[in-house]
């Protein structure tokens, strides 16, 4: 027998209940355990286990709840019912009518809405992913690894090489920049053009001997620009002089595929979660990823500067209408 589900909890029934697929389920005798991540679900109860062992098979995004219920005899529709509503209420149920092949048949959306809890549907998710534009520039290998991943998760990409006359790409609805070390001048170059244009951009930097940098997305008038970064790493340089000279001179700094790799697989993860909902820790976060002393992920919070000479009180905002970014009607908040 299943007890009901706690009220206040439950959401409206799906149309047609589809019990997400990446739960793993453990059948006892008088139990049924149901995880993923740090999410534990435990029904008890005297015959539990048999009447899950016929439900779940049932809960396949093709059958409304009446049809269900038809299946099951007048003794165990109560059970079947509540059984229902409870695996609702603990959010395991999807609606069917809502899964169609666009959004199944690309596992990077059924892994966004499992792992990063995304509460759009798989068809809406893979719209945004078919909808974006990415112009992808610089000389970095890491441009072209993002450029694949990406293209793979069903984004448009286009590679536009540095000296193109075309930066950024026509069309983009997002630029990422990836310099190689011997690139220093293209991020202030793609700042100034895309605040021009209110077009959103997204710089990854090359690993420097000690840091590789995704991010932060920037979104012109609502988050801070590259110039603002770029004021405020060298207001936390000990030598701010010496910062300024080092950063606008061409290196040779070694990589490896890997950490290319890497980087790109981090900023490609970033981007789809942006894509598919909006999310917030992208436009005005920088995230440093080291080595040494031991490999990790740090994320920073990237201010604007009131008075950026480049967005700041004398930019000249583009003016309204003009804005190419579908992003602004998107209420992102930025990181201002
Ligand atoms: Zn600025």
């Amino acid at each position: 027998m299943v007890t009901a589900p706690d009220a206040g909890r439950a959401g409206p029934l799906p149309v047609r209940p589809l019990m997400k697929p990446w739960y793993r389920v453990v059948h006892q005798r008088d139990s049924v355990t149901f995880q993923y991540g740090r999410s534990l679900v435990v029904v008890r109860g005297d015959g539990v286990s048999d009447l899950f062992v016929r439900l779940l098979p049932l809960l396949d995004g093709r059958r409304t709840s009446e049809e269900i219920d038809s299946l099951f005899g007048d003794a165990e529709r109560p059970s079947i019912g509540i059984a229902i509503r409870l695996l609702n209420a603990r959010e395991l149920l999807m609606d069917g009518t809502e899964v169609t092949a666009k959004g199944t048949e690309n596992p990077s959306i059924q892994f966004l809405i499992a792992a990063l809890g995304i509460s759009v549907s798989p068809d809406e998710i893979a719209s945004s992913l078919a909808e974006a534009r990415l112009g992808v520039l610089g000389g970095s290998p890491t441009a072209d690894e993002l450029g694949t991943l990406l293209a793979e998760a069903g984004v448009r990409v286009e590679r536009v090489e540095p000296a193109s006359d075309h930066l950024p790409p026509a069309g983009s609805s997002l630029v990422i920049a990836c310099p190689d070390p011997g690139q220093p001048a293209l991020l202030g170059r793609i700042n100034e053009k895309c605040l021009r244009l209110g077009l959103p951009w997204m710089q990854i930097l090359p690993f420097d001997g000690d840091t590789s940098v995704i991010g932060p997305l920037y979104l012109p008038g609502q988050t801070c620009c590259y110039e603002c970064f770029r004021l405020r790493r060298l207001s936390n340089s000990e030598f701010p002089k010496s910062h300024r000279l080092l950063e606008a001179t061409p290196a040779t700094f070694p990589s490896a595929v890997s950490l290319d790799r890497t980087v790109a697989g981090m900023a490609a993860l970033l981007l789809l979660r942006w894509f598919a909902s909006d999310h917030g820790q992208l436009p005005g976060w920088a995230y440093t990823f080291q080595l040494n002393p031991t490999m990790s992920l740090a994320s920073h919070r990237v201010y604007r500067v009131p008075r950026c000479p480049k967005c700041g009180p004398d930019w000249p905002a583009p003016a309204p209408g003009s804005i190419v970014s579908p992003w602004d009607s998107r209420g992102q908040a930025g990181g201002t």
